[in-house]
């Protein structure tokens, strides 16, 4: 286990210099070696967010950091499958996880917005759903950890395994950049990992249940994100 102490706050100059010089040192290292220096650097100001499509970087995280706070974003909009995949991890698995919620219900939204609000201003929706409690959520934090990975799109070609969150003033982690979807599969496989179970239904990326669809052959993993729409990051990683 990592030597997970409650650790004085850094500035965010500090912060900033630390993630340029681990992002040069563990642009090759190995995820659980890139979550063992987040863990050892940050203990509890640093957490994992999980969108629970799979459990992989939270079940790395595990191994790293047993106990480690795995954050979760309930819009009031997942699939079921999502909810039992959370509900799953936090059951068995060596971690502790934290649901975020929006400050309004849906019902609420609806009730000021309109309703399908995601249909007619998917940003603002995503803004009010999922930007704005990540935000409050992190702010107990100085680092955090994704799972995203050069490969699935694009926009994340360029995902740096540590970099600076400039918007939020925070060290990004994210151990899994350089993976291939065969690595994942690989560790799934291998460990027995959580996933969620619209993976084998056609899904190759898992949102928002109204802005979520199958992905067809040929596409790229977050195809089925907001199909249709000039939209393809829900502005979390922006
Ligand atoms: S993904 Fe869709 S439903 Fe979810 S917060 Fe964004 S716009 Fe709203």
């Amino acid at each position: 286990m990592s030597t997970a102490h409650i650790r004085e706050q850094r500035s965010p100059a500090e912060l900033r210099d630390l993630a340029g010089t681990a992002g040069r040192e563990l642009e090759e290292a190995t995820a659980l070696d890139v979550l063992r220096w987040a863990a050892d650097t940050f203990g509890r100001r640093f957490c994992v967010t999980s969108s629970m499509e799979d459990a992989v970087v939270a079940h790395l995280a595990s191994r790293a950091f047993p106990g480690v706070q795995v954050v979760f974003l309930d819009t009031g909009y997942h699939f079921p499958e999502t909810i039992g995949t959370r509900d799953a991890v936090e059951a068995v698995m060596d971690v502790e996880v934290i649901t975020l919620t929006p400050r309004q219900s849906v019902a609420q939204q609806d009730a000021q917005y309109g309703p399908k609000l995601h249909d007619r201003d998917p940003d603002l929706c995503c803004a009010l759903r999922k930007v704005q409690p990540l935000e409050e959520g992190l702010r107990e934090y100085d680092a955090w950890a994704t799972g995203l990975r050069r490969d699935e799109s694009p926009t994340r070609a360029g995902t740096p395994v540590v970099g600076w969150d400039e918007k939020r003033k925070k060290v990004k982690v994210s151990p899994i950049a350089r993976w291939t979807q065969d690595d994942v599969d690989a560790y799934i496989a291998e460990h027995g990992v959580l996933t969620n179970p619209l993976l084998t239904d056609g899904y190759a990326s898992v949102g928002c249940a109204p802005c979520t669809r199958r992905v067809l052959a040929g596409e790229d993993a977050r195809a089925g994100r907001w199909a249709g729409r000039n939209k393809t990051e829900c502005g979390l990683h922006g």
